[in-house]
C-alpha cells in the first residue's frame, strides 16, 4: 500500500515534528501494510496555523467559486474510486464490493451535494428590518472514525468548505491511508493551501490536541460516546461550538402487518454490512410474539450467505472487524449475551478463522430489553431479536436505550409505520426499507449526539449568523 511519511499541512506534504509512527494493519491478514507518522501537538498547531492563515481568503471566496472547487474535489474522488476502494479494503477489511459501492461512492455523492448547495444556498436572509448574514464559523477541528473512513471525512470537510470554513482533519489511526488519499485529492482539486489539512495521529495525542486547541472555533467529532463526552466537555469549557456524532443501538421494528420475510432479510443485511460497524445499524430487531419464531427462523436463514472471508474477493459479503481490540470486544459481548441467558441461534464467539479479526455472523434470540447486548453498542456482526406483546410495548423497547440515532419501521400500510416512527426518539427512521438519502439530516437524539450532518442542515452547522438592522 502506498503511504506518505509526512502530513498534509498548508498545501504541502511536510515532515512530522516527531519521529513516532503508526503501523497500519490489514485486519484480514494481521500483517502490517504501511506506516504513517504519528502527529503530535506540534503538528496539530502547525496545521491550525495554516488553516487560520487561509481562513480570510477562503471565507471571502464567492460561494460559486467554492462550489467549483468542491465539484473539482468530487471529480477527483470519482476518478480515484478504485484506488479508494482498494485502500479501504486493505486497512478496514470491508468487502471490496462494499468498498466500491459505498466507501468510495458515497463521498463522491456527498461532495457533489455540497458543490450544489454552495452554489444555491442563501447565505443572506431578510427578516423584518434586518438582514441576516450566514458567515463561516472559522477553523474547524475534525476528528473522524475508521468505520466509513472517507465518508466520515467528507461529511465534515465538504460542508465546512461550502460554508467558507477551513479545516484540520485528524483521521482514525486504523485508517490513515484513506485519509492520505483524500489529502492528495484535495491538492489535485486545486484547493488553496491551508484550507484543508490532514494530520495523522492517535486520538489521545493528536486528537486531544486538536479538540483542545484554542484557535479552533468548532470541533466536529464522530466516534464513541465515551470520547465524545470528553470532547464536548473540553469544547464547553472553552465556549466553542461542537458537533458530536456518536454511537447508536437502533431498533428495527417489524409491526404485525408487515411483510416479515422482507423486513427480516433487510434487517439482517443492515447489521451484517461493514461487519456491523455502522453507527446507525439496526442491531435490535423487534418482532411481535405471534410472529417471533417465524422471524427467528428467517433470520437464521438470512445470515447463512454472510460467510466470513477474504475481503478482496468480489463475492465476499463479510470481512473482519477493524482491529484486535474490536475483535476482543465483540467476542466479549457475544460471551456476555450467552451468560445473560440469550439464545444463540447463529454464529458465536469462536472465531471462524485462525488468522484475521473475523467474527462469525451472530444472531441472538430471546433477548430481553435490559440485557447488555440489547443496551450497549457492539459494533460487530451481531443481531439481537427481541419479542414484544403490543405496539406500546414495542415503542417502550425501541426507545429504551440511551441512544437515538436511527431505526426502521415496517408495516402493511406506510401510514401505520409513519405513525409509529413519529413516536420514536431517534434522528432517522427508514420506512418499509426506505433508501439512504445523502441530503437528509443525519444525527442523534439523546446520547447519540449533538448536531446534524449532510444536506442543508449539515451546512448550517458550519455557519453563524450576524444580524444587520436597518
Ligand atoms: P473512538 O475512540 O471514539 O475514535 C474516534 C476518533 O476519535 C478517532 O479518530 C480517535 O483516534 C479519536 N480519539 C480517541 N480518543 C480521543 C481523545 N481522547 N481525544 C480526541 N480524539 C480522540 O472510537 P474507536 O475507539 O475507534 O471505536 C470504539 C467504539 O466507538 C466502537 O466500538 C463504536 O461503538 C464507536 N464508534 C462509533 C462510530 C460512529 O460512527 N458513531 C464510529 C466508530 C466507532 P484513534 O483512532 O487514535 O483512536
Ligand atoms: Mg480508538
Amino acid at each position: 500500500m502506498k503511504a506518505r511519511s509526512s502530513m498534509y499541512i498548508g498545501g504541502e506534504w511536510r515532515p512530522a515534528a516527531g519521529t513516532g509512527t503508526i503501523a497500519v494493519v490489514n485486519p484480514a491478514t494481521e500483517q502490517v501494510i504501511a506506516e504513517v507518522p504519528a502527529g503530535t501537538a506540534e503538528d496539530i498547531d502547525a496545521a491550525v496555523r495554516a488553516a487560520r492563515a487561509a481562513f480570510p481568503g477562503w471565507a471571502a471566496t464567492p460561494p460559486a467559486e467554492r462550489a467549483a472547487r468542491l465539484a473539482a474535489l468530487r471529480d477527483v474522488m470519482a476518478a480515484r474510486k478504485d484506488e479508494t476502494a482498494e485502500t479501504v479494503t486493505a486497512e478496514l477489511g470491508s468487502p471490496v464490493r462494499l468498498s466500491k459501492a459505498v466507501h468510495a461512492s458515497s463521498p463522491v455523492a456527498v461532495a457533489g451535494s455540497y458543490a450544489e448547495l454552495a452554489a444555491s444556498y442563501a447565505f443572506e436572509e431578510r427578516i423584518g428590518n434586518s438582514t441576516v448574514l450566514m458567515e463561516p464559523v472559522g477553523v474547524v477541528g475534525a476528528i473522524t472514525p475508521w468505520n466509513y473512513p472517507l465518508h466520515q471525512i467528507v461529511a465534515k470537510v465538504a460542508p465546512a468548505l461550502a460554508a467558507g470554513c477551513v479545516i484540520v482533519v485528524k483521521p482514525a489511526e486504523d485508517t490513515p491511508l484513506t485519509a492520505q488519499l483524500f489529502a492528495e485529492a484535495v491538492r489535485e482539486a486545486g484547493l488553496p493551501p491551508g484550507v484543508v489539512n490532514v494530520v495523522t495521529g492517535i486520538g489521545t495525542v493528536a486528537g486531544q490536541a486538536l479538540a483542545a486547541h484554542e484557535d479552533v472555533d468548532l470541533v466536529s467529532f464522530t466516534g464513541s460516546t465515551a470520547v465524545g463526552r470528553r470532547i464536548g466537555a473540553t469544547a464547553g469549557a472553552a465556549v466553542k461550538r461542537v458537533a458530536l456524532e456518536l454511537g447508536g443501538k437502533s431498533a428495527n421494528v417489524i409491526l404485525p402487518s408487515a411483510d416479515h420475510a422482507r423486513a427480516v432479510k433487510a434487517g439482517v443485511a443492515n447489521v451484517m454490512t461493514n461487519s456491523g460497524q455502522t453507527c446507525s445499524a439496526w442491531t435490535r430487531m423487534l418482532v411481535h410474539a405471534d410472529r417471533y419464531d417465524e422471524a427467528v427462523e428467517a433470520a437464521v436463514a438470512a445470515v447463512a450467505p454472510y460467510r466470513p472471508g477474504d475481503p478482496r474477493d468480489e463475492l465476499c459479503r463479510l470481512g473482519p472487524v477493524v482491529n484486535a481490540a474490536q475483535h476482543a470486544r465483540v467476542r466479549g459481548y457475544i460471551d456476555k449475551g450467552v451468560a445473560e441467558g440469550a439464545r444463540l441461534v447463529a454464529g458465536g464467539a469462536q472465531p471462524p478463522h485462525d488468522t484475521g479479526y473475523f467474527i462469525a455472523p451472530t444472531v441472538f434470540a430471546d433477548v430481553t430489553p435490559e440485557m447488555t447486548i440489547a443496551q450497549e453498542e457492539i459494533f460487530g456482526p451481531v443481531l439481537s431479536i427481541l419479542r414484544y406483546e403490543d405496539e406500546d410495548d414495542a415503542l417502550r423497547i425501541a426507545n429504551g436505550t440511551v441512544y437515538g440515532l436511527a431505526g426502521a419501521v415496517w408495516a402493511g400500510e406506510e401510514s401505520e409505520a409513519v405513525a409509529f416512527a413519529r413516536r420514536m426518539d431517534t434522528g432517522q427512521v427508514d420506512i418499509n426499507g426506505g433508501r439512504f438519502n445523502p441530503l437528509a439530516p443525519f444525527g442523534g437524539y439523546k446520547q447519540s449526539g449533538v448536531g446534524r450532518e449532510l444536506g442543508r442542515h449539515g451546512l448550517a452547522e458550519y455557519l453563524q449568523t450576524k444580524s444587520l438592522q436597518f
